[in-house]
């Protein structure tokens, strides 16, 4: 049997493998589907580090599954933020030395964790730190599920939401997206409830189409940032190609096929889109379509734009207050750990921010 350096070649991780994929590779080690099924639990509903931890597996089998594949496909490189801080930023090594960033973020009975999907972003908004990175890769399906499982063990209570606003743009790794998320809500496994999941895009028109078509349970929510067309490009370049109109067309398709509610992000910028006419602009957009809005009050990347203050802030959302969708304020957590919405980036392989 061919034997795999420990860092390199190593072909495949077993964290990020489906029920089936871990019966494919069991059968082409010789052995019986139910050690597969054993696996499975061990690693996604007992969440153990290592085939030695296996205990109702042979020894041998042990030994052969940590001499033919890998466990964890990331490791933890470093954690911002103290034990009892509210909110934790994860700094991780993918095998093939590139670095990613997630957050787990306490509030109430809520634990959750940020996951990236792609190392970098090739979206370019404006706004945001991670677009400074531009893209390098797409994650696997293995690379977004172990930030979960890392980030659970790292945690105290139990992960009780999964948000895809990390890194990247989830529709444009979307297989591999749907495929973590089925994962991590899978109740043999994981069991993550499907709205306790949300995938959030920057606004993939075909994407979110398919999403539609697909009936996917997880929570939509799209990157709105803006209230014309003309508005959004000034920040977000994929505006040209996916214009606001169609992007509209698109969530009130998902509303009227699916019955459930997309939400709209809204990253709240001083005398760019804060004003009370794109307040007043945004209820007209949405129309009566059920939707939720959370504005972000922008968080500091060290460009040229600011935060409103709280008065202009309060200003904007008490407009809202009169449309007929629910309204919430996102307070990113960890902004001082520069763990807040927009601000995950990390200087690797030479990329310079
Ligand atoms: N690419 C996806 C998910 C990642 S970003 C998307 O665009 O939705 C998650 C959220 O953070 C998005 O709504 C994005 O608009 C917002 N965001 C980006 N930069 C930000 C910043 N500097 N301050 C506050 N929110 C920001």
């Amino acid at each position: 049997m061919f034997m795999f350096n420990a860092n390199t070649n190593v072909k495949v991780h077993w964290i990020g493998l489906t029920h089936t994929e871990m019966r494919e590779q069991v059968s082409n080690l010789g052995q019986q589907h139910f050690r597969a099924d054993q696996i499975y639990n061990w690693i996604y509903s007992k969440k153990i580090n290592s085939f030695q931890s296996m205990a109702n597996i042979p020894k041998s089998f042990r030994t052969t599954l940590s001499q033919t594949a890998g466990f964890h496909p990331l490791s933890l490189v470093k954690i911002t933020g103290q034990d009892s801080s509210l909110t934790r930023k994860f700094l991780f090594e993918l095998s093939t030395g590139e670095m990613i960033e997630s957050v787990l973020m306490q509030e109430g009975n809520r634990t959750t964790a940020c996951l990236s999907t792609q190392v970098g972003c090739a979206m370019d908004c404006d706004f945001c730190a991670t677009a400074k990175m531009g893209f390098q890769k797409n994650l696997s399906v293995g690379e977004i599920v172990d930030q979960f499982l890392l980030l659970q063990q790292e945690s105290v209570k139990k992960i009780t939401n999964v948000v895809f606003m990390g890194m990247g743009e989830p529709f444009l790794n979307y297989e591999r997206v749907i495929k973590a998320a089925d994962l991590l809500n899978d109740p043999d496994g994981i069991d993550l409830g499907a709205r306790r999941i949300t995938i959030s895009t920057v606004g993939i028109i075909p994407k979110i189409e398919q999403f539609t078509k697909e009936s996917h349970r997880y929570k939509l929510a799209i990157s709105l940032n803006g209230t014309t067309q003309d508005q959004r490009l000034q920040t977000m370049p994929i505006a040209k190609k996916y214009p606001l109109q169609m992007l509209m067309k698109a969530a009130k398709n998902y509303y009227e096929t699916t019955k459930r509610f997309p939400t709209f992000e809204y990253v709240l910028m001083k005398n760019l889109n804060d004003e009370i006419a794109d307040a007043e602009n945004l209820i007209k957009l949405i129309g009566n379509l059920p939707c939720k809005v959370n504005v972000i009050p922008y968080n500091e990347i060290g460009g040229t734009y600011e935060r409103p203050s709280q008065n202009r802030i309060k200003r904007f959302v008490n407009i809202l207050h009169n449309a007929p969708f629910t309204v919430t304020i996102r307070w990113s957590k960890g902004t001082e750990i520069d763990a807040g919405c927009g601000q995950l980036a990390v200087n690797t392989g030479g990329v310079q921010l």
